[in-house]
C-alpha cells in the first residue's frame, strides 16, 4: 500500500472536462462552492482522484475529490 500522491496529468483531459473540473469547487475559507480554482494538479491517492488547486478568491488550497464510477444518487 502507498499512500502517496502519484501525479497524473490533468491537461489531458478534454477542455470541456477540465472547465468543468476548475469550476465546480468548494472553498473552505469562503465557504462557497463554485469560486474556481487556478493551477490544478490531478493526482491519486491511496486509489482515490483529486484535483488540487487555489481557490480564485482567496487563494486557500482546494481540493476536489472525482467520483468516476457510476456510483449516483436517485
Ligand atoms: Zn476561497
Amino acid at each position: 500500500m502507498s499512500d502517496e500522491r502519484q501525479l497524473r496529468n490533468f491537461h489531458d483531459r478534454d477542455a470541456e472536462e477540465q472547465n468543468a473540473f476548475l469550476e465546480n469547487t468548494w472553498c473552505n475559507r469562503c465557504q462557497q462552492v463554485d469560486l474556481g480554482m487556478s493551477d490544478p494538479v490531478e493526482f491519486t491517492l491511496n486509489g482515490r482522484l483529486f484535483i488540487e488547486g487555489q481557490c480564485r478568491v482567496c487563494g486557500e488550497t482546494v481540493t476536489t475529490e472525482l467520483v468516476e464510477d457510476d456510483d449516483v444518487d436517485g
